[in-house]
């Protein structure tokens, strides 16, 4: 093999996309279970364009070129749900930060006061409001369609993916990777690429490599069907002082609250299926649902008065500083790493696939990756307690949608 990649989540599928694109090359995808079936199939997917930084925001602005390039090889609409986003502040604070956020933003932008806001988002209190600002090139799309779709149009391309192979490690001798060794044999290949999401810092380690990540809960929940109250195309919201962020979902609110205290999971001792995983605290959310409920129903009283019909959680990772973890490492030449989504996988699915991509192809990243290092915080024990503490703080400290 050329290119080993392990994880058929949204991430390795979409670098085996690009791969596939660039043609000449045998591509091999591992994964011990379904495609798209850990914390890909979990995510509420909001797609949103506003980042912190340049690199980042190429990096989400690359998936909506990947949909549009998707839905042209499969001929296929792959349902993305053009909305826009309302981005709500409700305090001095906040709404400095989002001038901040938006002022120079490359994307269109319209700046509302509370009674526009509430005409965008109906069911928002404009009297909560102390600023808004409409972008309405974002989206959200069904996290499972778009990693079958990267999946799809890497196999009519010649990836191979062939699922149920677990990954027992990476082989590395003279600071080079030999390839991976699994439940079905060793297989060689010059460049792996470790996609494992909430495992990949178990993996990394058997290449004698520490990330700066942790597997941490995410968690939504979706109301029962209102579409009185939550029209299908109302923008999603993001909601910072309440640490919240919603979206339509069929006639119903999809709405998500970050928690004072995320929780985190020793990798270690993960088990190999996250679904059913249950969480040590084993609150089914309802800690955070209880804490974070008031801060929310003041922006969205209609909420006093609906049943929530679902609660979602999976394991997103995290990392010391809230960024990605891309690229090479320098002790082991060969391994390139896509993870450390921090909650935003979806969203930067498209960029992490070109970017990665590139390099297992050995060309220069489209994007610059420099932030995202694997080893920028220098050597890390990723089965430290503090660290897992400090990567859940990072997500609880999260105000980006
Ligand atoms: C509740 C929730 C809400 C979210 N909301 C959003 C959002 O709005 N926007 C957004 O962009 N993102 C969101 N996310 C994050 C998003 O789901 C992730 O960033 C993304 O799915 C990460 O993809 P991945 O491919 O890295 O991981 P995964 O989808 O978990 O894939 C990793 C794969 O690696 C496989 N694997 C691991 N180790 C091995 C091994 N040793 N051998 C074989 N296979 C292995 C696993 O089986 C798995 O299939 C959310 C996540 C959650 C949980």
């Amino acid at each position: 093999m050329d290119v080993v990649i392990v994880g058929a989540g949204i991430l390795g599928l979409a670098v085996a996309w690009e791969l596939g694109r660039r043609g000449g090359r045998s591509v091999l995808v591992l994964d011990r279970h379904a495609p798209a079936t850990q914390a890909t199939a979990k995510a509420a997917a909001l797609l949103t364009r506003a980042r912190a930084d340049a690199a980042t925001a190429a990096l989400v602005r690359a998936t909506y070129d990947a949909v549009t390039a998707l839905e042209a090889a499969l001929g296929e609409d792959l349902g993305l749900r053009r909305v826009g986003t309302l981005h709500v502040a409700a305090s001095p604070e906040k709404a400095a930060a989002l001038r901040g956020l938006l002022t120079d933003s490359a994307d269109p932008v319209a700046w509302l006061d509370g009674a526009g806001a509430a005409r965008l988002v109906p069911w928002l209190d404009p009297a909560a409001v102390t600023l808004a600002a409409h972008a309405p090139l974002d989206a959200y799309i069904d996290p499972y369609r778009l990693a079958d779709a990267y999946g799809r149009a890497a196999r009519r391309l010649g990836v191979r993916a062939p699922g149920g192979v677990s990954v027992r490690g990476i082989r590395v001798a003279d600071g080079r990777v030999l390839g991976v060794d699994t439940d079905g044999g060793f297989i060689e290949a010059p460049v792996v690429v470790n996609a494992a999401g909430a495992w990949a810092a178990t993996l990394a380690a058997t290449a004698g490599v520490g990330l700066p990540q942790a597997p941490v809960r995410s968690q939504y929940w979706i109301t029962e069907a209102r579409p009185d109250l939550f029209l299908r195309d109302c923008p999603i919201t993001v909601l910072p002082d309440a640490g919240a962020y919603a979206r339509p979902e069929l006639g119903a609110l999809l709405f998500g609250l970050r928690g004072g205290a995320s929780f985190a999971l020793d990798p270690a001792s993960l088990p190999e299926d996250s679904n059913g995983l249950l969480l040590e605290d084993s609150d089914d959310g309802w800690t955070t649902l209880e804490a974070g409920w008031p801060g929310l129903a003041r922006f969205c009283p209609a909420l006093e008065q609906v049943g929530l019909a679902h609660y979602v959680a999976g394991l997103s990772t995290y990392t010391l500083d809230g960024r990605f973890v891309l690229g090479p490492v320098a002790a082991v030449r060969g391994l390139l790493m896509a993870t450390g989504c921090c909650g935003a996988g979806i969203a930067a699915s498209g960029g992490i696939g070109a970017a990665i991509a590139a390099l297992a192809a050995g060309e220069d990243s489209p994007i610059d990756l420099s932030g995202f290092a694997p080893d920028r915080h220098g050597p890390v024990d990723p089965f430290a307690p503090a660290l897992r503490a400090a990567c859940a703080a990072a997500r609880s400290g999260k105000t980006a949608g």
